[in-house]
């Protein structure tokens, strides 16, 4: 959708000031326009469970007061359509939470391996029910990235999560952690899964918020539409970069470039920076 842009007051006649009002006033529109879509948007997941919710409730106080079975039937149901807006809400608040941080930077080198190894840990049963195994490609157990600790273990999660929701049962996920191609002297996380792969339309907007490839596939495995997004907003608060590889048929790599270190103020020629 292209924002109508209203005539300024066209006194000026200064043309670099009314091209960047003009270039201001669209992206304010934009960002206006982003801003009504995601509250639609976020009404409209929220809404779907609630119905459902309603719907059951009141089919339990009428027509099927005195049925047993349906019951315990129905009663899954809405625990599982709670569950769902539990999760939405949860992932809500992460994102807007990380978006009110995102001009404030992590500063403190952790070691990833000892975060991404928890991570991992914690998703070994679930993966496990699929058939499926999380190995590790690590050539330094210590290597160190700067970021928070917290943000970094949501985005391993989120990651490793989508994993065993999409790939195909039975096969590895392989989490590598190398030197990255893309930001000097930084470090890379891979996670890389051996599933259908996704078709490279979708690529560019799969860190939307709600944005699915599948969604009915998404609802069924308790999918949120909101993992990709966290995860692209964390590594924008940590200068970081998101890299997404697919083949159909063959699987999908996510690769998070970080920087090991803060650039510092430049140094003064012959003078030697602090470690
Ligand atoms: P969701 O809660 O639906 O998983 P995400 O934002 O985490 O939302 O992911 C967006 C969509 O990207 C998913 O619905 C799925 O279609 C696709 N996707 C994410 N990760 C993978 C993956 N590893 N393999 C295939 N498709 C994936």
């Amino acid at each position: 959708m292209t924002a109508r842009i209203d005539p300024l007051p066209a006194r000026t006649e200064d043309g670099v000031i009314l091209l960047v009002s003009l270039h201001d006033l669209t992206s304010a529109k934009r960002a206006e326009q982003m801003r009504a879509d995601f509250v639609a948007n976020a009404s409209h997941e929220l809404r779907t469970p609630l119905s459902t919710l309603v719907g059951f409730i009141e089919t339990l106080q009428g027509p099927a007061a005195d049925d047993e079975e349906a019951r315990v039937k129905f009663l899954a149901i809405m625990q599982q359509q709670a569950s769902r807006m539990a999760r939405l809400v949860e992932d809500l608040l992460s994102l807007s939470r990380i978006e009110m941080n995102e001009h404030q930077p992590p500063t403190t080198p952790i070691e990833v391996v000892t975060v991404l190894r928890h991570v991992a840990q914690t998703l070994e049963l679930k993966a496990a029910a699929r058939g499926m195994t999380i190995d590790f490609d690590v050539a330094d157990e210590r290597v160190r990235a700067v970021g928070d600790a917290d943000e970094l273990a949501q985005l391993f999660q989120n990651l490793i999560d989508n994993a065993i929701k999409y790939a195909r049962p039975n096969t590895p996920i392989t989490l590598g952690v190398g030197p990255s191609r893309r930001v000097k002297e930084g470090v890379a996380i891979k996670v890389r899964d051996r599933g259908e792969g996704i078709p490279r339309n979708h690529l560019p907007r799969l860190t939307e918020r709600f944005y699915r490839v599948d969604t009915a596939r998404s609802r069924e495995m308790g999918g949120t539409g909101l993992g990709l997004a966290i995860v692209k907003h964390i590594i924008n608060r940590h200068r970081g970069q998101l890299e997404i590889d697919s083949e159909i048929g063959e699987g999908t790599t996510f690769t998070v470039h970080l920087r090991s270190s803060i650039p510092g103020p430049a140094t003064a020629p012959g003078s030697k920076a602090d470690d």
